[in-house]
C-alpha cells in the first residue's frame, strides 16, 4: 500500500499507518539500569556474547550490515537539518523519507537501532562511529528548536505543527511513530554502543513529550491516541527503568491507549478493524509497563493480545494482517491476498513473544511461535540476491503471489526500517538465561560466550536442512541446560556425551542438570515429518510444512488465480533438503522451503481434500489382556496400553479399567488430523473424580489439544479445544461426573458448533467453537486417561467403547449409542 493510499484511508477515518518499534531494551544492558525489571526470570544475553557462525542467520546479518555501512548519513540527515533552518546538499532520500512525506525522519531511528545492534554484535566499530556522527547531529538539530520556533527538546524532520494537527485530530500521518523510532535508536546507540549524548539528546525528547502532553486533559490525550503512535510507551517506559525518573514512566502512561486495552484486560477480542501493526506494539510497551510496575493488568493485556494474536489471527509463515488490518477472528483462508502478513507486524511480535517468555518460562509456546514466525516469514523476507538486504513489506499468500523487495534509497518503507533491526539482531534470542540455567531456544549456528559462568557454548548445527544440532562446551560450570523441544519434533533426543537423556518431551524444555566439563557434547536430534496446516475457516485450505519449515510450491512466471489442488498422497523428497515434489491440479509442482522463495509466484496454500473416513476409529476393549487395542472400524488403527492394563466388565462385553497412576492409552498419531468436524462418543465409569483427570487429550502437548475432563476446577465437566494453549480455548461446560455408574458422553465439532452430550441427551453447547481437529496440525500425544499437561492426574475409572468420526453425530444417533450401550 502506498504511502498515498494510506493517508486517504486516514482521512476516510481509518486507524493509522504502518509501523514498527525498534528493540530499545533495557535487558541489553542491565548494568546500566537504574530498575530492575519486575516480574522477569529469564535474561536475553548481551548481542555481543552470541557470535553467528556460518548459515542463513549470519548470511542476512552480512547483507544488512553491508547495507548500513554503505547508507549515507547526511543524506539521512538532510530533512532534520532543514526543518531546523541549517543548510544541506545532500541528496534528498525518497520514498517514505522525501522531503514532502509526512513520515519523514522514522528511518533514522531505524539505522540508530541498526547501526547500535550491528556494533554490539560484531564490534565493528565503523558502525559506532556512524552512529556517533548522526547522534552528534541530530543533537545540533535540536539545540536549534528554539531558533525554528519549536519548543524545547523537539527533534523531528518534520515542523512540530504535525503535533498540533495530532492534537487538534487533524489529518496527519504519524507524528509520534516518527518520534519513537527516532528515541528508541538513541536509547539503543546509549545501550548498546555507550553514547552518552544519545541519552541527552533522548532525554530532552521525552522532556518535551511530557510537556506538549501535561497540557492535555486525559479525554483529550485518549483521542489523540487514536493515531498510530509506535511504541511510545515502551521507549518511555524503558528510558524510565534506566534512569529511575518517574517522570518517564509518567509520560509512558499517557500513551496507555483504553480503547485497546480495555478489552484485552477482559481476554476480548476486538481486533476487528483495526489496523494491526498500530496495535501490536502498545501491547510490548504493556509487558515492559508491567516490568517497569509490578500491575498484572498490563501483563494480562500482553499475554492476552499475544493468545488472540497467535490463536486467532496468524497465517502459516506465522505473520498476521491482511491489508494491514485485523479481521474478524479465524479468518485465513478468507483473507488471502498480495497484501498479507507486513513485516513489521512480525517484527513487533517476536519483540512480545520473547518479552512473555522473560516473564512466563514455562510456556515454551512463546519460543516456539518465534520459530515459526522468524524461519517462515522474516528470514525469507530479506531478499538473497540483493547485497544490501532489501525487505519485503507484504509477504503475499493468495496463490501466484510473489515478495517484492525495498531498495538502497526510493523506498524506505516501515518495513525496510524493521528489516534493519530484524537483521542485526538474530543473535539476540538464540539463548537465554535464568539463575543457574541456560536456555537453548533456537537452533542455529552460533557461539555462546558466557561471561558469568565462564564457559563458551558452540551450536554447530546446518538446522533446518538438517534436524540435528550439536552444542559443545568449553570450560568448566555447573547449570542446567534447558533445550525447547519443539513440538513438532516427535521422536526427538538429546544426547550428553552419546548418554539419552528422560524428559524429551515435545512441546516443552528438557532440563539436563549437570556440572559441565570441558568438552562435554549434546547432541540434539529433532525428527522432521511432513505435516499440514489448516486454515480455521476452510478444513481444506491447507499450507504443507516439514519440521517447522513451511513449503510453498513454486510456480515461476505462473500467476495463479486460485488454489491448486495438491494430492498430499504424491509428495516425495528430493535429494536437495527441504525440497519436495508432488502432484497438484496444475501438473507436477516442486515445493520449497518458504524462506528460499525468492523471485517466483508460489503457492503456500492449497486445497486438499479431507480424506478421513466417517467413521475413523473404535475401540471396543473387549481385549483381555496385553497392551494391545484392537480397533474395530477395520481401519486398523491399533492403539496401545501403557502398562499391561486390567481388563473388567464393561458396559458391551468387556471395559479397560485405569488405574489413576500413570496408566494411559495412547491412539495413533493424527487419529483426527485434518477433520473439519468430528465426534467422540465414549462409555465411562468413575472409581474416583479428580479435578483435570483427563478422559481423553488429543494434541502436540499443552499449546494444541482438545480434551473432555469429567470436572474441572471449576466444577463442571469440560470439553474444550486450543491451537494457542489454555488462553486461547474454546470450551463447552456442563454439570460435572460423578463416580459409580456407567455415563455416556459423546462431543460433536462442526460448523462452528460443539455440542456435549451426556448419557444421550444434550447438556450444553458452544456455538463460536471455530476450532477443529484441523486446527491443532499434527498430533503425537492422542491419550485416554491422560493429560498434555504433567501436572494432572491420570484417568481412575474404566472406559468402554470409544468412537471416533470425522462428522458430527446427529442428536438421534447420540441417543441410539446411549439407548443400545454401544
Ligand atoms: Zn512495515
Amino acid at each position: 500500500m502506498s504511502a498515498l493510499s494510506r493517508r486517504s484511508l486516514l482521512r476516510a477515518g481509518a486507524v493509522g499507518a504502518t509501523a514498527a518499534v525498534t528493540g530499545s531494551l533495557i535487558e541489553a544492558a542491565p548494568a546500566l539500569a537504574a530498575r530492575a525489571d519486575i516480574g522477569v526470570s529469564v535474561f536475553a544475553f548481551p548481542l555481543g556474547a552470541v557470535t553467528l557462525l556460518p548459515g542463513p542467520f549470519s548470511a542476512n546479518a552480512g547483507r544488512i550490515q553491508s547495507y548500513l555501512s554503505f547508507i549515507d548519513a547526511d543524506r539521512l540527515l538532510h530533512t532534520f537539518r532543514l526543518n531546523v533552518g541549517l543548510s544541506s546538499s545532500a541528496a534528498a532520500c525518497g520514498g517514505w523519507e522525501s522531503p514532502t512525506t509526512e513520515l519523514r525522519g522514522h528511518s533514522m531511528g531505524h539505522v540508530l537501532s541498526g547501526l547500535a545492534q550491528a556494533y554490539a554484535s560484531t564490534g565493528t566499530a565503523a558502525f559506532k562511529t556512524k552512529g556517533d556522527y548522526l547522534v552528534a547531529q541530530l543533537a545540533i538539530c535540536q539545540g536549534r528548536a528554539a531558533t525554528a520556533g519549536y519548543n524545547t527538546g523537539y527533534l523531528s524532520a518534520y515542523p512540530e505543527s504535525f503535533i498540533d494537527r495530532v492534537e487538534a485530530r487533524q489529518s496527519v500521518w504519524a507524528p509520534y511513530y516518527t518520534l519513537h523510532k527516532i528515541m528508541a535508536g538513541l536509547l539503543d546507540m546509549h545501550l548498546l554502543a555507550g553514547n552518552a549524548q544519545a541519552l541527552t539528546v533522548l532525554t530532552a525528547m521525552a522532556g518535551w513529550v511530557k510537556f506538549r502532553n501535561d497540557r492535555l486533559t486525559q479525554t483529550q490525550r485518549q483521542n489523540m491516541l487514536d493515531t498510530e503512535f509506535g511504541g511510545m510507551n515502551e521507549v518511555l517506559t524503558n528510558l524510565y527503568q534506566l534512569t529511575g525518573n518517574a517522570a518517564h514512566l509518567t509520560t509512558a502512561q499517557y500513551f496507555d491507549h483504553a480503547e485497546i486495552f480495555d478489552p484485552l484486560a477482559n481476554n476480548t477480542d476486538a481486533l476487528n478493524n483495526y489496523h494491526a501493526n498500530t496495535q501490536i506494539p502498545k501491547a510490548v510497551g504493556a509487558i515492559r509497563e508491567y516490568h517497569a510496575t509490578g500491575t498484572t493488568r498490563y501483563r494480562d493485556i500482553a499475554r492476552n493480545f499475544w493468545d488472540i494474536v497467535v490463536g486467532h489471527h496468524i497465517y502459516a509463515n506465522g505473520g498476521n494482517s491482511n491489508g494491514e488490518y485485523f479481521h474478524a477472528p479465524d479468518r485465513i483462508a478468507s483473507e488471502l491476498s498480495d497484501t498479507t502478513t507486513e513485516s513489521c507486524n512480525t517484527y513487533n511480535m517476536l519483540k512480545l513473544s520473547r518479552q512473555l517468555f522473560f516473564t512466563d518460562p514455562t510456556r515454551a509456546a512463546y519460543m516456539e511461535f518465534y520459530e515459526k514466525a522468524l524461519y517462515n516469514h522474516l528470514l525469507g523476507a530479506q531478499d538473497p540476491n540483493s547485497s544490501h538486504g532489501f525487505h519485503s513489506y507484504y509477504t503475499p499468500l493468495r496463490s501466484g503471489g510473489i515478495k517484492t523487495y525495498s531498495n538502497d534509497y526510493n523506498n524506505f518503507t516501515c518495513c525496510h526500517g524493521t528489516g534493519m533491526e530484524t537483521h542485526t539482531k538474530l543473535n539476540d534470542s538464540i539463548y537465554f538465561y535464568g539463575t543457574d540455567t541456560l536456555y537453548v531456544n533456537l537452533f542455529a549456528a552460533s557461539q555462546l560466550n558466557w561471561a558469568d559462568k565462564s564457559v563458551t557454548v558452540r551450536q554447530d548445527t546446518t538446522f533446518p536442512e538438517t534436524s540435528s544440532s550439536r552444542l559443545t562446551i568449553t570450560g568448566t560450570a555447573t547449570f542446567t541446560m534447558r533445550v525447547r523441544v519443539p513440538s513438532w519434533a516427535s521422536g526427538a533426543t538429546i544426547r550428553v556425551n552419546n548418554v539419552a537423556q528422560s524428559g524429551v518431551v515435545p512441546g516443552s524444555y528438557a532440563a539436563i542438570n549437570r556440572t559441565w566439563a570441558n568438552g562435554d557434547v549434546v547432541d540434539i536430534s529433532l525428527p522432521m515429518a511432513l505435516t499440514r496446516e489448516s486454515t480455521p475457516d476452510s478444513a481444506s485450505t491447507q499450507a504443507v510444512k516439514y519440521g517447522p519449515i513451511l513449503l510453498a510450491g513454486a510456480y515461476g512466471t505462473n500467476n495463479l488465480s486460485g488454489l491448486p489442488t495438491l494430492n498430499p498422497a504424491t509428495l516425495q523428497a528430493t535429494s536437495t533438503p527441504l525440497q519436495f515434489t508432488g502432484t497438484a491440479s496444475t501438473g507436477q509442482v516442486t515445493l520449497l522451503p518458504f524462506y528460499k522463495m525468492h523471485g517466483q509466484r508460489y503457492s503456500v496454500y492449497w486445497n486438499i481434500a479431507a480424506s478421513l473416513p466417517p467413521l475413523v476409529a473404535h475401540y471396543q476393549f473387549n481385549e483381555t489382556s496385553g497392551t494391545t487395542v484392537s480397533d474395530a472400524s477395520g481401519n486398523g488403527k491399533t492403539a496401545t496400553v501403557t502398562s499391561p492394563a486390567s481388563w473388567v466388565a464393561g458396559r458391551s462385553g468387556n471395559a479397560i479399567n485405569l488405574s489413576g497412576s500413570s496408566q494411559y492409552v495412547t491412539l495413533p498419531s493424527g487419529i483426527l488430523s485434518g477433520a473439519g468436524a468430528c465426534s467422540v462418543a465414549v462409555w465411562v465409569r468413575l472409581d474416583t473424580v479428580a479435578n483435570w483427570a483427563r478422559l481423553f487429550d488429543f494434541g502436540s502437548g499443552t499449546t494444541a489439544n482438545m480434551f473432555f475432563v469429567p470436572r474441572s476446577g471449576s466444577n463442571t465437566a469440560r470439553f474444550a479445544i486450543t491451537s494457542s494453549g489454555a488462553g486461547g480455548e474454546q470450551r463447552i461446560d456442563a454439570p460435572a461426573l460423578t463416580a459409580g455408574a456407567w455415563i455416556h458422553v459423546a462431543v460433536t465439532i462442526g460448523a462452528n458448533t460443539g455440542i456435549l452430550y451426556l448419557n444421550g441427551a444434550e447438556a450444553a453447547r458452544n456455538t463460536a467453537m471455530t476450532l477443529t481437529p484441523g486446527s491443532l496440525g499434527a498430533t503425537n500425544q492422542n491419550w485416554v486417561g491422560r493429560s498434555q499437561y504433567s501436572g494432572d492426574p491420570y484417568l481412575d475409572g474404566a472406559v468402554d467403547s470409544l468412537r471416533l468420526y470425522s462428522r458430527v453425530l446427529t442428536a438421534a444417533e447420540v441417543s441410539n449409542l446411549f439407548s443400545t450401550g454401544q
